[in-house]
Formats: C-alpha cells, sequence, structure tokens
C-alpha cells in the first residue's frame, strides 16, 4: 500500500508517558475502526462524518487531502525540517501498523532509528502484522478501543495481535478512553480487565479521559482518578488540548 499522510508537525506530547516531550508527529492516513462513538463531527464536502478527533486521518472521505509519499528522502527531509534537533518521533494516525510492510516508512523509521531517535508508535492494537528488526526498536502505546467506539467487539479486539506487540515491541503502555458513564457503572474497568486477562508481558496502563474540549475533559478525568488507584493504572491528561482545544496540527 502506498504510503499516505495526513500530516507531519512538530509539538509537545500531550498523553502517557511522554507526556510534555518535544516530538515531529507523522500522522498516517487510513484507519481499520471508525470510533463513530467518540462523536466528533465534521461537515466535508456536504456529508456530516462522524468519527473521532483525528477523523481527518481516519476517514478515507479526506484522501484527498493526504500526501502520497513514494520516497523516503522526500519524508526524512520533511521530519528532519520539522523537529528541532533531538526530538522523538510519534508515529499515529489513523492505524499506522496499516503500513508496516510499506518499504518508504521503514526505510524512514531505520534512517531515524541509527540516529538514536526515540520512535512511538500509537496503534489501536486490533492489525496483526509480522514484526522485523526496524519494528522491533519501536515503542508502541496501545489505545485499544472499548465498547464507547461504538465499533464492534470483533474488529475493536484483537488478542493475537496484541499479544504478538507485548512480545516483540521494545516497549508497551495501553492507554484506554473511557468517558464518566462506564466509570460509573464500572463497565470501562471490566472491559479493560477483561482484555488484560487475555495478554501477558511488561507494560503499563494508563486511562485517558474521552473529551475534545476542556469541560468535557474536567468532566472525565476525575472519575478517573478513583480508578486509578483501585487499580493501580496511570492517569493521563490530554494537554494539547488544555493548551490548543481540538485544533489540527499542534
Ligand atoms: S482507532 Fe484511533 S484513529 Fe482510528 S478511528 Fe479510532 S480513534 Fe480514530
Amino acid at each position: 500500500m502506498m504510503l499516505k499522510i495526513s500530516e507531519i508537525f512538530y509539538s509537545i506530547q500531550g498523553e502517557g508517558r511522554q507526556m510534555g516531550r518535544p516530538s515531529v508527529f507523522v500522522r498516517v492516513g487510513m484507519c481499520n475502526l471508525t470510533c463513530k462513538g467518540f462523536s466528533e463531527s465534521v461537515q466535508y464536502e456536504g456529508k456530516k462524518i462522524i468519527g473521532c478527533d483525528s477523523i481527518y486521518a481516519a476517514n478515507k472521505a479526506f484522501s484527498k487531502e493526504w500526501i502520497v509519499f513514494e520516497d523516503s528522502k522526500k519524508l526524512i527531509s520533511e521530519i528532519e525540517q520539522k523537529g528541532n534537533g533531538n526530538f522523538d518521533i510519534v508515529l499515529t494516525g489513523g492505524e499506522p501498523s496499516l503500513y508496516f510492510g510499506n518499504k518508504v516508512l521503514l526505510e524512514t523509521l531505520k534512517y531515524f532509528i541509527k540516529r538514536h531517535h526515540h520512535i512511538y508508535v500509537e496503534s489501536n492494537g486490533s492489525v496483526f502484522f509480522d514484526f522485523n528488526e526496524i519494528l522491533k526498536s519501536l515503542h508502541f502505546t496501545l489505545g485499544v478501543k472499548l465498547s464507547n467506539t461504538l465499533d464492534l467487539k470483533e474488529k475493536r479486539i484483537n488478542i493475537k495481535a496484541i499479544q504478538n506487540i507485548l512480545d516483540h515491541a521494545k516497549s508497551v503502555y495501553f492507554k484506554f478512553v473511557l468517558n464518566q458513564e462506564m466509570c460509573k457503572d464500572g463497565s470501562g474497568i471490566a472491559e479493560i480487565n477483561e482484555i488484560l486477562a487475555q495478554v501477558s508481558g511488561s507494560y503499563e496502563v494508563y486511562l485517558m479521559p474521552q473529551g475534545s474540549d476542556i469541560e468535557t475533559l474536567n468532566r472525565n478525568i476525575k472519575f478517573l482518578l478513583p480508578l486509578c488507584l483501585e487499580n493501580n493504572f496511570y492517569l493521563s491528561d490530554r494537554l494539547h488540548i488544555r493548551i490548543w482545544g481540538n485544533k489540527r496540527g499542534v
């Protein structure tokens, strides 16, 4: 598959273990899930499109905006120009693992691994792929999707794919997005524990509030804190939303 990139930008990582670190974000176009339950809606070419806050990268309706990279030199140069010296790289999307057979992406990753950049993949963990030596050097953030996304369980949960990543990646942490209803009725923790009970390996678990504006984040995050303390999970904010709201490319 041709490598399609929705956007490349330099910012700070706003979520999870690397929160606050200067990073070049490489956001691929295309996802295998829709996450309509996150209820972000955009009017585009006369149609209302519903999905996540990265809908412009996840939904192929936006594919005309994506840039096709056929040459790793061009992609490498663009990343180097955006970043400032010793930056991390966050490969996000969309779903990056859809491109793990793409030569341009693999050559680009190899170039930056050789230069000791830390590379973090933000994946929904539902796609099985074979690891090669390049992919084994990557850190994975597994944002496994729960029932609040409204995607079918069979599509969003792939235990074999998650275990494969746990077995081969340089490091792994899970990042689960919860809303207050799932915190209050216990369904969020039940779904998370059902997944974790089926996998083994070394990992951390972060809970993160659903929401793409400060009011919703504030409402949801206070329900996460007791769950983190009870279950020995870590709490993640969404710093970029506090700073910029739901703006693209920051
Ligand atoms: S898996 Fe991620 S990128 Fe894909 S639709 Fe869901 S939230 Fe968006």
